[in-house]
């Protein structure tokens, strides 16, 4: 819970936007219980982009009007500037999904 799971956590630092950390470096919870384990979060990257695509969407193309390649144009650069911070996020979400924290555990491993 206190630990981290990426050993470097500012996502855009691309070299080492895919490194993670195997287990928490706090309570010792393995951050990859099986091979390709991260392969699902590509659902959930894809969950995450198209609602991001649809909030700028209703923000700029109906809220303030722009026409549709103005439009276009920002959607394309907000999914750019954003795809590191989804990319971390949608793995994130696919531990916490599937990977449930025990408590029990982390204790036994904090025991000096
Ligand atoms: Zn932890």
């Amino acid at each position: 819970m206190d630990g981290d799971i990426y050993p470097v956590n500012n996502p855009y630092r691309l070299k080492n936007l895919t490194d993670l950390n195997t287990r928490c470096t706090h309570c010792k919870q393995n951050f990859e219980p099986e091979p390709n384990f991260y392969y699902g979060a590509m659902y959930v990257s894809y969950a995450y982009t198209v609602a991001l695509f649809v909030a700028v969407y209703v923000f700029l193309g109906i809220f303030l009007d722009w026409n549709m390649w103005s439009t276009i144009a920002a959607l394309a650069i907000v999914l750019v500037v954003l795809a590191p911070v989804i990319f971390r996020i949608s793995r994130t979400t696919w531990l916490s999904l599937f990977v449930k924290f025990d408590k029990e555990a982390s204790k036994d491993h904090l025991k000096p």
